[in-house]
């Protein structure tokens, strides 16, 4: 891993080329897309360019004694990328593919994203580098709990708060919560959000990401004078995000005809019932299991329906399949499933794109909610939590629909001019000291 020279490289040595080669690391994504965006606006480059690295990456070894007595080593991270607006904020993921680089460009999109949402936090992601699946759940407490131990010092309810993403749930955060609260002799729910709501957590988190897809693609399918009930949705990958989102629009009248797990893709032209489909969380891969015929996953993403929303793992939609893409609105439920060079090749198409920073934010939002609820020591009903959501999502759309509409950009870029102003205010009003 060149991460040493690719931490030290610049903004401006960042090509913003559609031809660039690919499959890019979410770090070269993340920073293309900074550089496309500073370019439209009026930033100091000396706060671009910080903007580009991240503040610290914390790297530690976890050992870990598997339930056979043996033992493993394995290593983790924290990135932290800005804190200029409040504290770190962002997801862990176990997923055998982590590395420093994804870490720090995918917590370059989380300060974006706090900041599309005018929430009061910076940045940051981190993981551990093994198959959650290779894991029994004993295995898995011990690691996270060592993991807590190693980047104690990182984290905190005023300084880094870690969340779910890929590989953990909110029992991991539970887990984490305790470790954290058992060395500093007291009880902090609000070191970390995504926890059950036994030990703080909120009400409506684990649908959060999916309910602000369901939302945004609403808002959009309204402003594009589209009806729902007109509207056909594919639908890539239906864990906690895919399914929340599917359910949801299927609630409120589009057709779903298609939805997908790691084996393939269900696909029915009049339309599923998504409800009786169990997500990932409930029941792994259920999706395919009963399913007599089985369209591949790429196949999915280049059906003719109105809204694909790609919400499985990064890079679905590449240079090599966004000329494929039938879909007239993408809305990004996953984080950068769409490269650098796809994003281009779909504007020239017309196809509007929706992006992570924005779809998905509901989760980080409902974290919010929970750090609130935490430090308040009261928790909201359910019917607060969608409401405020649904204020806040609504909100964080208009402001970036405006963009659109006042510049005649994108929306991706559209987002990091709302992110970016209002992360360099807050660089410029602090100043950099010493
Ligand atoms: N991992 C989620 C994301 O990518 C949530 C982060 C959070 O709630 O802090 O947005």
């Amino acid at each position: 891993m060149a991460s040493d020279e690719q931490s030290a490289s610049t903004t401006s040595d960042v090509s913003t080329t559609e031809t660039e080669t690919e499959p890019e690391s979410a770090l070269e994504t993340a920073r293309r897309q900074l550089a496309r965006a500073g370019s439209q606006l009026e930033i100091d480059d000396a706060i671009r360019e910080r903007l580009a690295h991240p503040a610290k990456v914390h790297e530690v070894t976890i050992p870990l004694e598997r339930d056979d007595g043996s033992v493993e080593v394995f290593t983790g991270y924290r990135a932290q990328h800005d804190s200029v607006r409040g504290p770190y904020k962002g997801g862990l993921r176990f997923h055998p593919e982590v590395s420093r680089d994804e870490c720090v460009g995918l917590s370059m999109w989380m300060t974006w994203k706090c900041a599309v949402m005018d929430l009061p936090f910076g940045g940051a992601k981190g993981g551990i580098v093994v198959n959650p699946k290779s894991l029994s759940s004993a295995e898995k407490e011990r690691l996270t709990r060592r993991f807590t131990q190693e980047i104690r010092d990182a984290i905190g309810p005023n300084r880094d708060i870690p969340a779910p993403d890929m590989g953990t749930d909110p029992a991991t955060m539970a887990w984490i919560m305790d470790a954290y609260s058992m060395q500093e002799g007291e009880t902090i729910p609000g070191v970390v959000t995504g926890k059950p709501p036994a030990v703080g957590g909120s009400y409506g988190r684990e649908e959060a990401p999916g309910r602000s897809v369901a939302i945004v693609t609403r808002e959009t399918c309204e402003y594009l004078e589209r009806p729902l009930s007109e509207t056909t949705v594919a639908v890539q990958g239906f864990g906690s995000v895919g399914a929340s989102a599917a359910r949801l629009l299927e609630e409120w009248g589009a057709t779903i005809v298609a939805v997908s797990d790691v084996n393939g893709a269900v696909y029915d032209p009049d339309g599923l019932n998504v409800a009786s489909i169990p997500s990932h969380d409930e029941e792994p891969e259920a999706v395919t299991r009963n399913a007599d015929d089985v369209l591949d996953n790429d196949a999915l993403l280049e059906l003719d329906v109105d809204v694909l929303i790609p919400a499985a793992v990064g890079n679905a939609i590449t240079a090599d399949n966004a000329d494929k893409i039938q879909a007239d609105l993408v809305v990004e439920g996953a984080n950068g499933p769409t490269t650098f060079a796809a994003d281009s090749i779909l504007a020239e198409q017309g196809v509007t794109v929706i992006p992570d920073i924005l779809a998905n934010a509901g989760g980080v939002t409902v974290s919010y909610f929970e750090w609130l609820q935490d430090i308040n020591r009261r928790s909201w009903s359910l019917e607060r939590v969608n409401d405020e959501l649904e204020t806040e999502m609504v909100r964080a759309w208009n402001a970036v629909r405006s963009e659109v509409d006042d510049r005649g950009v994108r929306w991706r870029d559209a987002a990091y001019v709302v992110a970016l102003s209002r992360i360099a205010a807050a660089h410029d009003a602090r100043g950099l000291w010493p």
